[in-house]
């Protein structure tokens, strides 16, 4: 039986071990790895190995390499695959690759943004985000005897962080992600909050903690690398700390952690430590075993929460320091910004079939879609409005009615425009910590402007056709020929 049989079984609890090579493995020789899959697969709890297919420049084996051996050795890899470094081709290109090598899992992951992720200056490709690859992969000939997974943070501070993540993840899954991981965290609560968040929104696709052996040195290993989207509770360091170098603080702690998430309902666990050496992984599985039945008693040692200030969808349930089934009240509407009722006006009286102006634009952009001066004429009208307004770079296929009128062209360095990715920090981009709000945020904060429970106001939108990059987005928009493939009918 493989990882998501398992995992959808909800009673076998299987276990993934986390050798991401770009964070794990460094300085670490592949017989390393190798070794430490033996070991894994000899132990007989683990056989499943989440692996990156992204090559660092310390690697020196390739990931479909370490793939063919995991397979070889009889355990099952998931491969990450990561689209700030691969457009629609390269990535499907690399799925197929790996299926034919055998690899029936892969997690569909946004991935770092190349300038953090590597001391290589690697241009990002950024040409498609992770929801456009699964709309993709549902014309995948072997759609059928491949498992996708998808990540999703409920580690947020702001509701506007938070409510875009699991917003994501409800598109995630409505275009056909068969498994979700988590990304790394250390709140109980918040774990909690998301097995919650998918029983109030009927989401029954399986749940996989990530978790990892968090000594002081990888600790510092992670404020260092500052690991998007991680933050490290200031109470967990603070009992890193004491601890100083007694590593079973951790591997207790951990164990503790796994014991407490399979008894919260989560369907498996994905375990990663920084050196790569088994033998710590056997000994937080030892424990979590023995502590499993007493899971509830180390609530309280585990309670990492953020501050009173920070955001949780659910109302805290005083008994247990986890959530109720209360959801927490939203932040009031606020009152549009002059920029965002202009465009929202304008969109209606231009892009709404039942619009004051719609048929007659329409009209006018049929016109001037087959003159060449007329073309032109609207096309620079169209170039200098809205890039005063929104920075537009003409991309052809305009998506501003969906994200709060803002570009996401030119608004986020991933240029994600299903969601946001998980690297956000208290409400900053992952590329300019501290300096630049992430898109995200601003779009959420505008969409308040008209809607206390702020939600996507389209479908999932596909993957662009690069072929309408500098075009008008307006006359493509009434042709037909962008992403919401418009009938206009002039009658
Ligand atoms: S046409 Fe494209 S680049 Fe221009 S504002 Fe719309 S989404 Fe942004
Ligand atoms: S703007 Fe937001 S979604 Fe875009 S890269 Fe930055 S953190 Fe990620």
């Amino acid at each position: 039986m493989n990882f998501a049989s398992e995992l959808s079984l909800n009673t076998a609890f299987p276990i993934c071990y986390n050798l991401l090579p770009h964070f794990a493995s460094e300085g670490q020789e592949y017989t390393a790895l190798k070794t430490c899959v033996t070991e894994a697969l000899n132990d007989g709890r683990i056989h499943t190995f989440l692996l990156s297919d992204f090559l660092t420049h310390h690697q020196n084996f390739s990931s479909l390499q370490l793939a063919e051996d995991i397979l070889a050795s009889g355990g099952e890899p998931v491969v990450s695959l990561a689209l700030t470094f691969n457009n629609r081709e390269t990535a499907i290109d690399k799925l197929q690759g790996y299926y034919r090598a055998g690899v029936r899992h892969f997690l569909i992951v946004s991935g770092d943004y190349p300038a953090r992720a590597t001391n290589k200056p690697a241009k990002p490709v950024s040409e498609i985000d992770s929801v456009q690859l699964l709309m993709l992969l549902a014309d995948f000939q072997e759609k059928e005897k491949i498992a996708k997974g998808c990540v999703v943070s409920p580690f947020k501070t702001f509701e506007s962080e938070q409510i875009w993540q699991y917003e994501k993840l409800r598109r995630k899954i409505s275009v056909g992600a068969d498994f979700i991981i988590t990304q790394l965290g250390y709140d109980v609560r918040k774990f909690d909050e998301l097995i919650q968040f998918c029983v109030l929104h009927g989401i029954t696709t399986p749940l996989v903690a990530n978790i990892r052996i968090t000594d002081m040195q990888t600790a510092r290993l992670l404020q260092a690398r500052g690991l998007p989207g991680v933050k490290m509770p200031g109470p967990l360091l603070h009992a890193l700390h004491e601890e100083a170098s007694d590593h079973q603080g951790a591997i207790r702690r951990t164990a503790q952690t796994l014991a407490v998430l399979k008894g919260l309902g989560y369907h498996g666990a994905l375990i990663g430590n920084h050196s790569t050496d088994f033998s710590e992984v056997k000994q937080v599985l030892d424990k979590a075993e023995a502590f499993q039945p007493d899971w509830h008693g180390f609530l309280g040692e585990l309670d990492f929460s953020g501050p009173e200030s920070s955001f949780y969808y659910f109302q805290k349930d005083p008994q247990n320091g986890l959530n109720s089934r209360e959801p927490s009240p939203l932040a009031l509407k606020h009152f549009p910004s002059p920029i965002y009722s202009f465009s929202y006006f304008v969109d209606w009286l231009v892009y709404v079939p039942r619009g004051p102006l719609f048929k007659l634009t329409g009209r006018f952009c049929h016109f001037c879609s087959t003159r060449k001066f007329w073309y032109a004429f609207l096309w620079l009208l169209e170039y200098v409005s809205k890039g005063v307004l929104y920075g537009c770079n003409m991309c052809g296929d305009c998506t501003l009615y969906a994200c709060g009128f803002l570009c996401y062209q030119t608004g986020c360095p991933k240029k994600l425009l299903n969601g946001p990715c998980g690297g956000s920090i208290e409400g900053y981009c992952e590329v300019f910590p501290e300096k630049k709000r992430c898109y995200w945020v601003k779009v959420y904060h505008n969409m308040k402007g008209v809607r206390q429970h702020v939600t996507f106001v389209a479908p999932p939108i596909p993957a662009r056709d690069t072929a309408l990059h500098r075009t008008s987005s307006w006359i493509n928009f009434f042709l037909g020929k962008d992403h919401r493939k418009m009938k206009f009918e002039d009658s």
